[in-house]
């Protein structure tokens, strides 16, 4: 049976590129009536942040993607929490000591500083703890049994590292780039049990995806260089013949296409790059995500399904079902995505348009409380049918309408005087006024015939009106037709607002 799982720290904020390996994570299992786990891998304390764990699960929910096994709903794997699940770690790390495919470091902070600072004049490559060096440490390598023991006894802080062999070539298949070779000479002897005696995140991908009976494994491009560590713990624990196949995805890049497009870029870019506001608690900060900016759940997905894959058809708008249908890794690029904040859009205004007025008028509602205003969702699809076609993000909604609702703050008066402003055209709407009050059908089709009909006395035609009518119904040079917008907001507010300026 098709098992994968979405690994997410609780560190922060889910990222696109999160997102979309939920998605593809996600579809696979659909496709192949398989489950799909998030297991939250919280094993770095020192990277932990409060709320990100329920953060990361609105957003799946959000976006329509839940997990069939996880931490909220369970499962047969539970818990799915690492650091409920650290007695687990210890023992397959003691095995490994055992075997002597691991051993005992016993390196202070200062000692490896030191390590490092004599690697960096050395111009060494960005291997650290390795074959060469590992010589010069305090371990249980090149200390005697005894001393070793004497430390052990001692309680001397001490982690479990990997013990990487050395010359070999390690050969990696990849389900999107096929067979990658390391060196083992290039890897590092990375830390699977830490002091505190939590695993690292290399022991305890491994030791989960094995207890979770993980078939297929997708996750971002920037865990490829730990792929052999991984392999190698795979065969040393005697799993090899249960490892998932794996799946990098491609990076998603920066739209000028000149490197991974980071957590940090979003307010620099001017777009977001979280899935939901992210409040950061310890900066005291809001980053922006897709969801406020107004996007719609579907749109958002769309757009990440294509940004690494192509369905090979000239389609691009794809409902989730079509998208389990279509989706096949053989597809996924091997190159990175570059992120389009204007495709981004493209793809939530042919959401926005194809979506029901009804329905959209429940998804903008929240805009507009948000602005302070309550609407009935009567006036609101009104007001949907009438401005639908100028938005693009739900936010749009508020900008494109805020004058239904409320009574533009201020009437930019300058804005009149450009549109030609006349005495007669004075005169012509205080005459106008006394005649709208008596009118009694208040129709777009009434409240124009009207206008028509007063014109001719002040030598006015029908187009001499129009702007002035809109800048004092909108309060600026915007908006769907003018007597369209006088008949929703009704009578008593259409002459007060022709009032307001002409007094
Ligand atoms: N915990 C890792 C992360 O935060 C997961 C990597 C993986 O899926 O193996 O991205």
């Amino acid at each position: 049976r098709v098992r994968v799982r979405f690994a997410p720290s609780p560190t922060g904020g889910l990222h696109l590129g999160g997102v979309r390996t939920v998605l593809y994570n996600y579809l696979y299992a659909r496709a192949n009536g398989g489950d799909f786990v998030l297991r939250i891998e919280d094993t770095d304390q020192t990277r932990f942040v409060k709320g990100a764990e329920e953060y990361i699960l609105d957003c799946l929910k959000w976006c329509g993607l839940m997990p069939d096994e996880s931490p909220v709903v369970g499962g047969p794997y539970a818990p799915y929490r690492q650091s409920e699940r650290k007695e687990m770690y210890r023992e397959y790390a003691m095995q490994l000591v055992g075997q002597g495919h691991a051993y005992y470091a016993f390196d202070t902070t200062e000692e490896l500083e030191e390590m490092r600072r004599v690697l960096k004049t050395d111009e060494h490559s960005s291997v650290q703890y390795d074959h060469n060096t590992r010589k010069r440490m305090r371990n249980s390598l090149t200390l005697s049994a005894d001393e070793v023991n004497d430390l052990l006894n001692n309680g001397t802080p001490h982690v479990i590292r990997i013990l990487v062999p050395e010359n070999e070539t390690i050969v990696f298949n990849d389900m999107i780039r096929g067979n990658i070779m390391f060196e083992s000479n290039l890897v590092d002897d990375k830390v699977l049990l830490k002091a505190d005696g939590m695993p690292t995140y290399h022991l305890a991908v491994v030791v989960d995806d094995y207890l979770m009976k993980i078939t297929h494994a997708f996750r971002g491009e920037e865990w490829l260089p730990s792929a052999p560590v991984h392999l190698l713990l795979w065969q040393y624990l005697g799993w090899i013949a249960d490892m998932p196949q794996w799946a990098h995805l491609p990076l998603i890049l920066k739209p000028d296409g000149n490197g991974k497009l980071s957590k940090r870029d979003g307010d620099r870019l001017g777009f977001p790059v979280f899935a939901m506001n992210w409040y950061d608690p310890a900066k005291d900060e809001t980053t922006m995500g897709f969801r406020e900016m107004g996007f719609m759940p579907q749109a958002f997905v769309n757009m990440l399904a294509m940004l690494g894959w192509n369905s090979g058809e000239e389609k691009e708008i794809y409902s989730l079902e079509e998208l389990v249908d279509k989706f096949s890794i053989d597809r996924v690029h091997k190159g990175g995505a570059k992120f389009d904040f204007e495709k981004a859009k493209w793809f939530n205004n042919q959401y926005i348009q194809q979506t029901d007025n009804e329905t959209l008028a429940d998804l903008a509602m929240p805009y507009i409380a948000a602005q302070g205003q309550n609407p009935s969702k009567e006036l609101m699809i009104k007001v949907i049918a009438l401005v639908k076609d100028r938005c693009t993000l739900l936010s749009d909604f508020w900008a494109q309408g805020s004058f239904f609702f409320t009574t533009p703050e201020t009437i930019d008066e300058t804005l009149i005087r450009d549109a030609k402003w006349t005495e007669n055209k004075e005169l012509f709407f205080a005459a106008w006024m006394d005649k709208l009050n008596e009118l009694a059908d208040w129709t777009d089709v009434a409240i124009e015939q009207s206008a028509i009909e007063l014109l001719p006395s002040f030598t006015l035609k029908k187009g001499d009106i129009m702007l002035p009518l809109r800048i004092m119904l909108v309060g600026g040079k915007f908006g769907p037709g003018v007597y369209h917008i006088a008949e929703l907001i009704g009578k008593a507010e259409t002459i007060a607002r022709i009032k307001r300026v002409i007094g």
